[in-house]
């Protein structure tokens, strides 16, 4: 059991194809972190903004580049409050803290007052993801993990329990890793997040952990490390 984790979901986690937000998501995610929190874990989470924009999309969209990111930053701020209305709702005391400087609806980001909420038992939910363009929300888990020093980042997915040799949806032989090296994803191009990424949780030895989110109370289980996953770390020395 981790003491303290860093959550990262991807924005589309929260959302459907019809809908932005799908209220049973929210609640089940909430419920879960409460018994997580209850259970005397500390909890922080970095939210995406792919249920809104994308910086990729840049092009198709005709909008520059770093305007779309900012777009896509200040999406993960929707998506951050979206999180904190659900788990106060469910009873969890929580703070969203920003990148982006916006102190009317959150706290700046504050790495020791971070720590500080944690150890009174308050969610932190980070958004705005590193307030820098060409950069990821999985690139932001990875920094904020190291900056507030979590045990493990608890990495979401949906529908896939772990990390494959090729896509199990399309290839029916594909296998999963149950652990790999940081230098095994980079050298193999395995696509679980970004390489900078993967290259700051290598160079800060953070432990992942690739679970999906769509099995039942899947978060809780990968939290005491029976959860159906795939871990990865900096391994050797
Ligand atoms: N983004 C950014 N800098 C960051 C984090 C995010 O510019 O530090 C932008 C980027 O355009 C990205 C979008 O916000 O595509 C949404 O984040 P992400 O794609 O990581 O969300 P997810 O796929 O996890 O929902």
């Amino acid at each position: 059991m981790y003491k303290r984790i860093l959550l990262k979901l991807s924005g589309e986690a929260l959302s459907n194809h019809d809908e932005i937000f799908v209220r049973e998501v929210l609640d089940d995610l909430s419920s879960q972190i409460k018994t997580i929190v209850d259970s005397g874990v500390e909890v922080a989470i970095v939210v995406g903004g792919g249920n809104f924009v994308r910086g990729r999309m840049a092009e198709d969209l005709g909008i520059d580049r770093i305007q779309v990111d900012y777009m896509g930053m200040l999406g993960t701020v929707i998506n951050a409050l979206a999180i904190q209305g659900a788990l106060e709702r469910n009873g969890v005391e929580t703070r969203v803290q920003t990148a982006i400087d916006m102190t009317k609806v959150a706290e700046p980001f504050i790495p020791r007052r971070a720590i500080r909420h944690m150890e009174k038992g308050r969610v932190v939910v980070f958004g705005a993801g590193t307030g820098s363009a060409f950069f990821s929300t999985d690139t932001t888990a990875a920094l904020r993990a190291s900056e507030i020093k979590a045990d493990v980042i608890l990495m979401a997915k949906n529908g896939v329990d772990g990390v494959y040799d090729a896509d199990p949806n399309v290839v029916k032989t594909a296998t999963k890793f149950d652990s790999l090296t940081y230098m095994d994803l980079l050298q193999k191009g395995l696509e679980v997040m970004d390489s900078t990424a993967t290259s700051m949780c290598m160079d800060n030895d953070i432990d992942l952990i690739v679970f999906n989110m769509n099995e039942k109370n899947n978060i809780i289980k990968a939290v005491k490390g029976e959860a159906e996953a795939t871990r990865i770390s900096k391994g050797g020395n």
